[in-house]
């Protein structure tokens, strides 16, 4: 099945082509994405606001065709959880990524490293023409440094240490995170409740 992704976030799409290479979902980047306000509460709201609004934009295209959104988020438990849905604004809407990451060291200065705990959140939702929509979720654990670690991966991946592989994620290579992150395990889920419907 074809699925266009809703998404321009280059890390995302690297990432989720790597991940249903073999799949039964043949995922198509599209020329354009539309921004879409995520203010929804939740990673699935916010999914299902990016799907529908690329799939308004196929129909008005007269494409029919299926949609894959992605809406992940980091949360750390010595924040109680931000910045979660917040996480591609954290710190301000325009600032760089050297900068948001530099905000969430400062915030977390002086929390000692057995309360750094923190994981990755993925919610991958595919919206048919026709059919009901079907969303997945998928955790990764680990902590956050005390300082960047790593030159790979994007967004908060090197400030994100994975205990299992003894590196941040930014270190691994990413046939590596493929093999463990949030969004592998959201895509092994989805996969797997579209193979159970049928
Ligand atoms: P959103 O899904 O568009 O709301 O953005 C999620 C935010 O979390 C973005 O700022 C991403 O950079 C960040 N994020 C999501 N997944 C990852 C990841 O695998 N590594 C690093 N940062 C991530």
């Amino acid at each position: 099945m074809k699925a266009y992704l809703a998404t321009s976030n280059p890390g995302k799409i690297r990432e989720l082509k790597a991940i249903f290479a073999r799949s039964a979902l043949q995922l198509v980047t599209p020329r354009k994405v539309s921004q879409v306000v995520e203010d929804a509460e939740s990673y699935t709201g916010n999914a299902m606001l990016k799907a529908q609004a690329m799939a308004a934009e196929l129909h008005a295209r007269h494409v029919a065709a299926a949609v894959l959104a992605d809406d992940s988020g980091l949360e750390v438990d010595a924040l109680d959880g931000r910045p979660a849905v917040e996480s591609a604004r954290y710190g301000g809407v325009e600032i760089a990524w050297p900068e948001r990451r530099a905000a969430l060291l400062s915030e977390l200065r002086g929390v000692p490293p057995y309360r750094r705990t923190a994981r990755f959140v993925c919610v991958l939702t595919l919206l048919q023409p026709g059919r009901d929509p079907v969303s997945a979720r998928g955790e990764v654990h680990g902590y956050i440094l005390e300082a960047e670690a790593g030159s790979g991966g994007f967004g908060y991946d090197p400030l994100f240490f994975y205990p299992p592989l003894n590196r941040s994620f930014a270190a691994l290579s990413e046939k590596e995170k493929n093999g463990v992150s949030h969004r592998r395990r959201a895509g092994d889920a989805l996969l797997a409740l579209l193979a159970e419907r049928g």
